[in-house]
């Protein structure tokens, strides 16, 4: 069974660019140059913030109700089940009457840590939606790349915009906390505050989790689909609607200038079980992320059975208060 480790391909490609990898640990850019998923059925590994994923399905660029932007990124893959949710989201989206939605970032073909850009969306269970409900054509997929994320939170970050951020952002929020399987919503902590004006007591609330950043955009995260038994689920949100003085803190010093601390220890080990990354793929011939056309998984060699051990190393949970400044999730 597949399983995740880095490649060597593109280690050689990386040492050939002067690249150096370091001895202990996977680097992300090893994660990151994978061009297609590894083959087998669907299964994430570890958790999102450190973990890979077997069988990752592509999000198309474009369908009803949405489209993607930044798709020369190559991480618009992710488990079925989120791709299902985001185009089930889209759906909800476009009955109820909003414009197409941007999708942002998912993960990459293989999961796996991301050497830029966020610390999770690592085991195919992430997405970022954009926020952005202006009225907006179909637009080809390079243009996508451009497009500019305006944030809807005021300076201060005390509140949403209130020139900005309307009843349907809250529509689309609340229609995202109630997907099937979802685990969190991540927002803004100003929006979450603005959501709480309006909504407070509302059971989908809960989900609806407030951290820095993701202003312009929300994070989805699912909860570890039913057939991913290396899946490590991070603790579910606490119970109530989150509309408590928790949220004050993140209007405090304290929140505001965290104390960066310097990492202790070894870099985590990725899941350490096998050879997802270590196997030889095929040449992506028909892979072009400049025209907005991905591939279907690629087919592998055969290889041989790795042994099957348990999954990743477990870090702290969203919920838990930062110690440093963390990068989006
Ligand atoms: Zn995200």
């Amino acid at each position: 069974m597949l399983r995740c480790m880095p490649l060597r391909l593109p280690l050689l490609l990386l040492l050939v660019a002067g690249v150096s990898a370091p001895a202990f640990g996977q680097p992300a850019s090893q994660w990151a140059s994978v061009p297609g998923p590894a083959q087998g059925p669907a299964r994430s590994i570890g958790n999102t913030s450190l973990g890979c994923i077997q069988g990752a399905e592509a999000l198309p660029p474009e369908g009803p109700g949405w489209q993607a932007v930044r798709l020369s990124r190559n991480r618009n893959w992710g488990h079925p089940a989120l791709v299902a949710a985001v185009r089930d989201l889209a759906r909800r989206a476009q009955q109820a009457g909003l414009p197409d939605l941007w999708i942002g970032d998912l993960g990459q073909p293989r999961g796996g840590p991301l050497p830029w850009g966020h610390a999770s969306h690592q085991s195919g269970l992430d997405a970022d939606i954009w926020l952005d409900l202006s009225p907006k054509p179909r637009v080809p997929a390079k243009a996508r790349e451009t497009i500019p994320e305006r944030s809807l939170v005021l300076p201060d970050e005390s509140a949403a915009d209130p020139d900005l951020f309307t009843k349907a952002h809250a529509r689309l929020i609340r229609m995202a906390a109630e997907l099937p399987g979802i685990d969190r919503v991540l927002v803004n902590h100003g929006i979450k505050r603005s959501l709480c004006a309006a909504h407070a007591g509302e059971p989908w609330l809960r989900h609806v989790r407030p951290w820095r950043g993701h202003d312009s955009h929300m994070h989805i995260r699912l909860r570890c689909p039913a057939d991913s038994p290396e899946c490590r689920d991070i603790p579910p949100p606490p119970h109530g609607d989150g509309c408590d003085a928790g949220l004050d803190w993140w209007l405090s010093p304290e929140a505001r200038n965290p104390p960066r601390r310097a990492p202790s220890g070894p870099p985590p080990r990725l899941p350490a079980a096998g050879s997802l990354l270590r196997h030889p793929f095929r040449p992506l011939s028909r892979f072009s992320p400049r025209r907005g056309r991905h591939p279907p998984p690629v087919a592998f060699h055969p290889a041989p059975r790795a042994p099957h051990r348990t999954g990743c190393p477990q870090r702290r949970g969203w919920d838990s208060r930062p110690a440093r400044v963390p990068r989006r999730p």
